[in-house]
């Protein structure tokens, strides 16, 4: 086992892999940028090293301050937390070349996934259901007029290399085509340095539905169930809940072992999420992510797992700590995100907290590094909290996410605290009806 661990994150998930580290005895190293020397995770982990400024490309993106910084502490292992360096194949690669481990998938099936039309040969050729769409990249309109022909309209024109729900475009009919083939391509240049696109026909009315699964590396693989992601503001997720309301107990094991069977003949090894659209009784993959999810905290309640603790076990080559059969889900979990923004347009709104006040009781859990008189950096994600319930049902659950909701207090700048409320006072929200068109709607017509 690693004596000592370099977590290349800040913020919440910097704390969440702390907190493992220091139940496992293992010593932790933060990381931070100039803009970063006050915030929790440096005050929390065993020692810390600054890397640079408070731009993320020159700090928690910088690769080789990260890689020094291990060297200067002595740390054997960096775990990645999400966004940043954690689906970076290259800095995988890099770090085994320096003889430290990455606490993640190697570097190959990084790549793999990485891009999205490889992503999705993989996942055909792995026997996982995939929706319709080109056979790989759309090099031009009249190829694109073909595809969307064959498939039908609508179609939605996504970046190969893209990520964070960015670079996508709808057309509905052939005339809208053009003018959203070309969007898709000049946005995708813009935000990812790379104008490949494809195509694939666009669901009306699915849920997002993703399932965990873990790996040791050794061909032994599981899946924890899924997450319903549904609840989507421009792509991204704001409420996550597990299990999801829809899915069967049949429908879990069937997908599930798909999933598990899968990452079985990769030789997977870590932590992995595979996201599906659901609709009418049909998976249709979309991407897999080869690292820890913001969401993932609903999973652990509901089956009673530690999912860093086994990402740090696996990666020094012990095995999981749990079997298929052990697994067993427990009661009904949910996230919510907790973000530095002005509701209803979700502007970013970085500034002072002048006083915090965590919600408890039980079954309620609150991630997060922010504290009184905290500053918030207007440099990084306006993510600076979740809250996590659990209760036997959903009904128990949703009753505590109100009730702990009504504790929470972030005063100094807008969160989105007020979002939630509202939210739960929506019949067809108390009754997990809803999909991946919901929010945005309903967003529109409340604040119309
Ligand atoms: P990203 O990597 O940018 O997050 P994804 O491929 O995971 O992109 O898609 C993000 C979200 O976009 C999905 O959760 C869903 O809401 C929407 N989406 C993606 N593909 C489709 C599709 N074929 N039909 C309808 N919605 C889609």
């Amino acid at each position: 086992m690693f004596e000592k661990i370099l977590i290349a994150n800040r913020g919440e998930i910097a704390l969440r892999v702390i907190r493992a580290c220091r139940e496992m005895g293992i010593k932790s190293v933060a990381v931070h940028s100039t803009a970063d020397a006050d915030a929790m995770h440096v005050r929390m982990a065993d020692e810390s090293v600054c890397i640079g400024p408070a731009p993320s490309s020159e700090s928690y993106l910088n690769k080789a301050a990260i890689i020094s910084a291990c060297e200067i502490t002595g740390a054997q292992a960096v775990h990645p937390g999400y966004g940043f360096l954690s689906e970076n194949a290259s800095f995988a690669q890099a770090l085994q070349d320096h003889g430290l481990t990455f606490i993640g998938p190697n570097a190959e099936h990084i790549r793999i996934m990485g891009d999205k039309i490889t992503a999705k040969d993989t996942a055909k050729d792995l026997g996982i259901p995939v929706v319709p769409g080109s056979e790989g990249g759309v090099p031009d309109f009249e190829t694109a007029k073909k595809v969307a022909e064959q498939i039908g309209y609508p179609v939605i024109i996504k970046a190969t290399a893209g990520g964070g729900g960015r670079g996508m475009k709808v057309a509905k009919s052939a005339e809208e085509l053009e003018i959203a083939f070309r969007t898709a391509r000049s946005e995708a240049k813009a935000a990812f340095g790379n104008d490949e696109v494809y195509m694939e026909k666009y669901l009306q009315k699915p849920r997002h539905i993703e399932i965990q699964v873990f790996g040791d590396g050794k061909g032994k693989a599981v899946h924890l169930g899924e997450r319903d992601c549904s609840l989507q503001r421009r792509h991204q997720k704001v409420f996550e809940e597990a299990p999801g309301p829809v899915i069967t107990p049949k429908l879990r094991n069937e997908i599930g072992e798909i999933c598990a069977n899968a990452m079985q003949k990769l030789k997977y090894i870590g932590a992995g999420t595979i996201e599906f659209l659901y609709e009418d009784g049909k998976f249709y993959f979309i991407e897999m992510n080869t690292r820890l999810q913001v969401e993932h905290p609903v999973t652990e309640a509901i089956f009673g797992v530690d999912l860093v603790r086994e990402q740090i076990r696996v990666a020094s080559g012990l095995g999981l700590s749990f079997t298929q059969e052990e697994l067993e889900i427990n009661g009904h979990a949910i996230e919510v995100r907790i973000n530095a923004e002005k509701i209803p347009n979700f502007s970013p709104c970085p500034g002072r907290i002048t006083q915090f006040h965590a919600p408890g009781g039980l079954g309620v859990r609150m991630d997060s590094a922010i504290y009184d008189g905290y500053r918030i950096p207007p440099y990084y994600d306006s993510l600076i909290g979740k809250l996590i319930v659990h209760g036997r049902d959903r009904p128990e659950a949703l009753a505590r996410l109100k009730r702990a909701l009504s504790e929470l207090i972030i005063d100094g700048v807008d969160t989105s605290i007020p979002l939630f409320h509202l939210l739960l006072a929506e019949p067809d929200i108390q009754h997990g009806e809803y999909n991946i068109h919901w929010l945005e709607k309903w967003l529109a017509e409340k604040f119309a």
